[in-house]
């Protein structure tokens, strides 16, 4: 009892010191509740574009603006004594981690954001400058607004607040700004592979108020089928049983007619798959195959793909079939990959001609693969949200998968629990991209607590 006694009055104590801790830093956040308002427009009016996406910029320069992204955020933070490591996770494109000092790595936290923001696309179709940051009706408008510039400044008003609250956590805290996340999150792994990992991560995507636990992974693959290539007049002869006596053994054999065949099996092996395996926070069937490009002509070119594309007068001997394939959370990249091959070798097998000539599967197509999510729900950061959520009077907080894929991708295949929880927007992607302004400071408020509940107070 004795042990009981002092256990109790030790989280007593500590209890208080984080109770203080909050209540000091609700005490910043209140005395400039617009800071994180102006830190938002600055980080939107910069057109961080991801330069893999030159196009739909219209006239915008988009060269570097990453770096510039960053040369904020850490001109924001330089005040308040926290060590910073900045490096080029691609050419150019610089990671920023902020952190404070070393603690318990047991409540090491993570509040990461990616800084690079999609194209503009059409800008007739805005209603604003997509890189103004024009705030009308309780709404910031612009390119990256919510997609997530938002979440971005609401990491780094958090962190903020937690120093000029002067709080010793007990747990070390990192802020991630990490490039490129819309073409692949090369950021994100980059920094995992950097060693810049923790006990957990809040990834913050916008959420509408949702806490997103897991996500499935994606892979983007390319299946190459070969037929043998021919005269148009000939397509029959590989195609219609022949005479022994007539078959020469160079009959055309269209690689179309076997695409055919490959993408009636797949649409059965995708229902097969998406029959038998669930996940009780995903929808049914998100776990899909969606062929995305199909590209049959003749020749194998250098580049993997079919050369001649405009003459159907040739029986065309290479298909080339781009897949985005979608997991449930709880399904291991080997598995699925393994079970996939293994669908592939048995239709292989199946028949004759690809028996002879077998279908190849090349998986991490464009680099792109994002490994599967799937933090346990009761996981100490999803309580911290939910009940201040509560306490801010903002409801019940529903537990979602996500549907789209993000950087938790990449932290969960590091080893760090990473949930998705983000401020309340739309249009990512589209034009008016919006993002809901009372909606950056609350968010910014539930980090906060989020920090002081998973790192601890050190009690001084
Ligand atoms: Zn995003």
């Amino acid at each position: 009892m004795a042990e009981t006694t002092a256990e109790t009055a030790a989280e007593t104590a500590a209890d208080t010191a984080a109770d203080r801790a909050k209540a000091a830093i609700r005490a910043v956040l209140d005395a400039e509740p617009d800071y994180v308002v102006d830190l938002c427009q600055r980080l939107v009016r910069i057109p961080s574009v991801n330069p893999k996406y030159p196009a739909g910029n219209d006239g915008w320069d988009i060269a570097g603006r990453e770096a510039e992204v960053q040369d904020v955020i850490e001109g924001e933070l330089a005040p308040y004594g926290l060590s910073f490591r900045r490096w080029d996770a691609l050419p150019g494109r610089p990671n920023l981690v902020a952190r404070t000092e070393a603690g318990d790595p047991a409540k090491s936290l993570i509040l990461c954001g990616h800084i690079d923001v999609m194209p503009v696309g059409d800008p007739g179709e805005w209603s604003a400058d997509p890189f103004g940051a024009v705030i009308r009706d309780g709404r910031m408008l612009g390119r990256g607004a919510v997609d997530m510039k938002a979440g971005v400044a609401a990491c780094v008003a958090a962190l903020r607040a937690v120093r000029k609250a002067g709080v010793t956590l007990d747990g070390q805290l990192a802020l991630h700004a990490v490039v490129d996340e819309e073409a692949g999150g090369a950021g994100a792994k980059a920094a995992v592979a950097a060693g810049e990992v923790a006990a957990a991560a809040i990834i913050a995507e916008p959420s509408n108020g949702d806490i997103h636990v897991c996500q499935g992974a994606l892979h983007w693959l390319r299946v190459t089928i070969r037929g043998r290539q021919g005269h148009s007049a000939h397509r029959f002869t590989g195609y219609w049983p022949q005479p022994e006596a007539k078959k020469t053994g160079a009959e055309p054999v269209s690689a179309a007619d076997l695409a055919t065949r490959f993408l009636v099996a797949l649409r059965d092996y995708e229902a097969a798959v998406t029959r038998a395996v669930g996940h009780p926070l995903m929808a049914p069937g998100v776990n899909q195959f969606n062929v995305g490009t199909v590209h049959i002509g003749a020749g194998m070119g250098p580049d993997g793909l079919p050369q001649i594309m405009n003459n159907p007068g040739i029986v065309p001997d290479v298909a080339v079939i781009d897949i985005d394939m979608k997991t449930m959370p709880q399904e291991s990249t080997e598995e699925v990959r393994a079970a996939f091959e293994a669908f592939v070798a048995g239709f292989c097998a199946s028949d004759p001609w690809f028996k002879a000539h077998p279908i190849a599967v090349e998986w991490d197509l464009y680099g792109l693969y994002f490994p599967p999510m799937d933090t346990d729900p009761e996981h100490p950061l999803v309580r911290s949200i939910t009940a201040t959520r509560a306490a801010m009077g903002l409801g019940d907080t529903a537990l979602v998968g996500s549907l789209g894929v993000t950087d938790g991708a990449h932290y969960a295949a590091g080893g760090v629990a990473a949930l998705r929880y983000g401020p309340t927007g739309g249009g990512g992607h589209g034009a008016d991209e919006w993002v809901d302004v009372e909606s950056i400071r609350r968010t910014t408020r539930i980090f906060a607590e989020a920090v002081i509940d998973f790192c601890g107070v050190k009690d001084e």
